[in-house]
C-alpha cells in the first residue's frame, strides 16, 4: 500500500497532519516502546528551499509522530558523501529540527557490520550503528531526479547509512547503473526498513540530485515497502519504473519480496496527480550488445557517444575540491592552466559522484565522440 496525501505547502501543522495520515493510511507500524531511526536525505549543506535535502518540517512531523505514539527513543542521522555531517545538518535545518523536537542526533561515523545472507551481490555491509541497532528504520527521502540512477527516493536514500567516504568504494566496486542498483537492493534486504515517508511537497527535477530545480508536487507519500513507494513516485513524475535499475531487479527477483503487480494506493489518485511536465534525467539506451562483445579500446569511442561524461567548466568552478575528494576512480586533479579540475577519462567510471557534490553546477554531463 502506498499512501498519497495532499500537502501543498511547508507549514508545520499542515505537514504534521499529512505525515500522520500518510503513516496511518499506509499501515506503517506502531513505534510504541521502540527505538526509531529516522533517515532524512542530507546530501550536502544546502538550504531547505533548494530541495536538495528532506525539508526540516517533514523531519519534525515524523519525530512528533514517533514520540506521540510512544517511541522509546527517536534517533536522526545521515552521512553526506564528503562534507562533515554537522555542517550539512546545520545548513539544511535538519539539526535544528532534531533539537526542536527533542530527538537525538546519531553519529553515523560509529559503524558496525551487518549481514545480508540472501543478498545477490553484497552479503555484508558496514553501516551506521544507529541503523543496525534501531528497532525501526524509517526512510525520509526527498523525491528527486538522479544523474546516475535517474530517480532517487526511499531505497536510494538508505545508501546514506554507509559512513562518509566509504560510499565511494561502492561506486568503484559497482560502477554500472545495474550493478549499483543491485547493491541498493541488497542494502534494503540488510536494513529491512520498516516504513518510509517521502517529502514530495517540493521535489527536484532536471539535473538532480544536487543541481536540479525545485518543483511543486504537493504530496506526502508513505509506505512500508521502499520499492512500492519508489515505483509509484517515479511513475508519478513520468518514469517507467522498470527503467530504474533497482526497481527492475526488485520486481524481477523474488528474494526482494516485491510484487509490482500487487501495489495499491490510497488517498490522492496517482492518475490525477501525474506530473506531465516534470523534467526527468534522460534514460540512456546504452547498447549492452556492443558493450559486452566489443574490446574495450573499440568500445571507448562508442561509450563516449552513448554514455555522458563529466565536463568541467572553468568559469563557475570555485576550486572547492569536493569532486576530487569524492571521485572513487582517482580521475580528477587540478592542473596548470585550468581553473576547474582536469579529468582522466580513461579512469573515469561515469559514476557522476562529482556532479552530485559540486556546489556551483560547474560540471555538465555531455555526450560526444571526441574529448
Ligand atoms: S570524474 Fe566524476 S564521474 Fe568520473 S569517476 Fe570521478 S566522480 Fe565519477
Ligand atoms: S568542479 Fe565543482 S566540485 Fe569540483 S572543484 Fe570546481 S566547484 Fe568544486
Amino acid at each position: 500500500m502506498v499512501s498519497l496525501i495532499d500537502c501543498k505547502r511547508y507549514e508545520l501543522d499542515v505537514v504534521c497532519n499529512a505525515v500522520e495520515q500518510a503513516w496511518d493510511t499506509a499501515g506503517c507500524p506502531n513505534p510504541s516502546g521502540k527505538t526509531v531511526l529516522l533517515k532524512p536525505n542530507m546530501l550536502r549543506a544546502a538550504a531547505p528551499e533548494l530541495a536538495v535535502t528532506t525539508h526540516p518540517f517533514v523531519l519534525r512531523a515524523a519525530i512528533r509522530l514517533m514520540k506521540a505514539r510512544g517511541a522509546k527513543r527517536v534517533l536522526v542521522g545521515d552521512s553526506p558523501g564528503w562534507q562533515p555531517p554537522a555542517l550539512a545538518a546545520s545548513a539544511s535545518g535538519l539539526m535544528e529540527a532534531t533539537k526542536a523536537e527533542g530527538a537525538e542526533w546519531a553519529d553515523f561515523n560509529d559503524s558496525v557490520s551487518i549481514d545480508s545472507p540472501s543478498g545477490l551481490r553484497v552479503r555484508r555491509f558496514t553501516v551506521a550503528r544507529a541503523a543496525a541497532e534501531a528497532d525501526l528504520v524509517v526512510s525520509l527521502p526527498k523525491l528527486k531526479t538522479h544523474s546516475l540512477m535517474y530517480f532517487t527516493g526511499a531505497a536510494k536514500n538508505l545508501f546514506g547509512v554507509i559512513p562518509g567516504i566509504q560510499k565511494s568504494a561502492f561506486h568503484l566496486r559497482f560502477p554500472g547503473r545495474e550493478e549499483f542498483g543491485s547493491m541498493i537492493c541488497d542494502l534494503v534486504l540488510a536494513l529491512k526498513p520498516a516504513a518510509s515517508i517521502m517529502d514530495a511537497v517540493v521535489g527536484m527535477e532536471g539535473p538532480g540530485p544536487n543541481n536540479g530545480q525545485p518543483v511543486d508536487i504537493g504530496l506526502i507519500m508513505g509506505s512500508t515497502n521502499v520499492f512500492e513507494l519508489d515505483w509509484v513516485a517515479s511513475s508519478l513524475v513520468g518514469y517507467k519504473p522498470m527503467e530504474i535499475s533497482y526497481l527492475h531487479l526488485a520486481a524481477s527477483d523474488t528474494r526482494y519480496g516485491f510484487d509490482a503487480g500487487a501495489i495499491s494506493t490510497s488517498g490522492e489518485n496517482p492518475q490525477t496527480r501525474h506530473m506531465h511536465t516534470f523534467k526527468r534525467v534522460e534514460v540512456l539506451k546504452e547498447n549492452d550488445f556492443f558493450r559486452k562483445r566489443m574490446p574495450s579500446w573499440a568500445y571507448k569511442p562508442l561509450k563516449n557517444l552513448l554514455v555522458p561524461r563529466p565536463v568541467f567548466l572553468n568559469k563557475p568552478c570555485i576550486r572547492c575540491s569536493a569532486c576530487i575528494k569524492i571521485c572513487p576512480a582517482d580521475a580528477l586533479a587540478f592542473t596548470a592552466g585550468r581553473n576547474a579540475p582536469a579529468v582522466d577519462y580513461d579512469k573515469c567510471i561515469r559514476c557522476y559522484c562529482c556532479h552530485e557534490v559540486c556546489p556551483v553546477d560547474a560540471i555538465a554531463l555531455k555526450r560526444g565522440l571526441f574529448r
